[in-house]
Order: structure tokens, then C-alpha cells, then sequence
């Protein structure tokens, strides 16, 4: 019998608040002394996923003040998907029976520049940074540049389950939440800017 997963909104509102202690540089760098090293000898259960950007700027685990075996994270520049990036978020959903799966964008970032350059024929970019910028959809290349990180955050997420069907099914099955969020690199703060299945307003 498997455990029960824990609920997403309580796993996001403790990322969020270690987050807050990042930004106000109250961190309280948890669980990772080696007796936590030693404590998952036996195995992992990270209560989220991440599909963050690779920008040296934001690592996950620093910027929501997480420890070891807190966080799987997937790391693409412009945090976009291939079908490893999938299989990867996919064995978190299946295998670690992760609650939540955050795509992480932020502000200026260097991979949507990019796409934005070689969309408008500015820039080229060298043969496999072209398999990042052709991830980045037209609606990100047409949005305002301080909408750019939120819309993109939000495309990725919209995909997931569109490109891969356990995804979908985890989501179907009220399994996953996905959010989007962004990090500003300003305030250090992560603020959330979509989510699946849509919030019910009430
Ligand atoms: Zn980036």
C-alpha cells in the first residue's frame, strides 16, 4: 500500500513560505545535515517537482530554503521540454508520487531573449540552442517583454499534459497540480501565475 500523497496546495503554501525566508534572508537551510543524508539512504519522496530555468541565479532548493530529498528538479535553459525533460517530470509523477509540479520561469530571462533575437532575425544561435529558442511558443515571442516570463511559465505548464499523457492522466485523476510561477530576480521572491487544473473560482 502506497502512502497517501500530501495535498498540494499545503506542499506549494510551504514552498511559497520558505520562499518569503529566502527572500528576507531568513533562511532556515533545512534538512541537510548528514544525518538527513544518512536518513534517505533508503530512498527519496520529494514533496514537489520543478522544471526550473538553468540560470545560475536560481536554484531551487536555495530559493525556496528546502533541503536534500526535498525537491526533484529538472533544469533546462528557459526551463523547457524534450521528451527527456518528460520522462524525467513523468518518473516524478509515477515512481516519487509527487503532488505538485512547479514550472519555475523568471524575469529576464537569458533563453526567452534569445528565442526573441532569433525570431526577429537579430540573432543566430549555435545548432542545439536552437532546439531551446524553437520551445519557446509565438506567444511569448508577441507578449510584452514584463509579461514574457509569466506567459511562458504558463505555455510550458498548458503543454505538459498535452505532450505526455501520464501527465495528463495524473492530473485527470486529481493526482497533480501543476502551477506556474516566476521568480523575480529583484526581490528574490516566487510569485504563482497559473495553475492546473484551474483554480474553481467561487
Ligand atoms: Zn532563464
Amino acid at each position: 500500500m502506497n502512502a497517501p500523497r500530501p495535498d498540494a496546495q499545503e506542499v506549494w503554501v510551504h514552498l511559497l513560505r520558505g520562499n518569503q525566508r529566502f527572500a528576507a534572508g531568513a533562511q532556515l537551510h533545512p534538512r541537510s545535515r548528514p544525518e538527513r543524508r544518512e536518513a534517505l539512504l533508503a530512498g527519496q519522496a520529494p514533496t514537489a517537482a520543478v522544471l526550473g530555468c538553468s540560470d545560475s541565479r536560481i536554484p531551487p532548493e536555495l530559493a525556496f530554503d528546502q533541503g536534500i530529498g526535498d525537491l526533484f528538479t529538472v533544469r533546462t535553459a528557459g526551463e523547457v521540454a524534450d521528451d527527456v525533460v518528460l520522462g524525467s517530470l513523468e518518473f516524478a509523477v509515477t515512481a516519487l508520487r509527487v503532488p505538485l509540479l512547479v514550472v519555475l520561469g523568471h524575469t529576464s530571462c537569458g533563453a526567452l531573449r534569445a528565442a526573441v533575437e532569433v525570431a526577429n532575425g537579430t540573432s543566430s544561435a549555435p545548432e542545439h540552442v536552437r532546439d531551446i529558442v524553437d520551445r519557446v511558443s509565438a506567444a511569448v515571442l508577441g507578449a510584452p517583454a514584463e509579461e514574457a516570463s509569466a506567459v511562458h511559465a504558463r505555455e510550458i505548464m498548458r503543454h505538459l499534459p498535452l505532450w505526455s499523457e501520464t501527465i495528463a492522466a495524473a492530473l485527470a485523476e486529481e493526482a497533480l497540480t501543476i502551477v506556474a510561477a516566476v521568480y523575480s530576480l529583484e526581490t528574490g521572491l516566487v510569485t504563482e501565475v497559473g495553475r492546473l487544473p484551474e483554480a474553481v473560482s467561487r
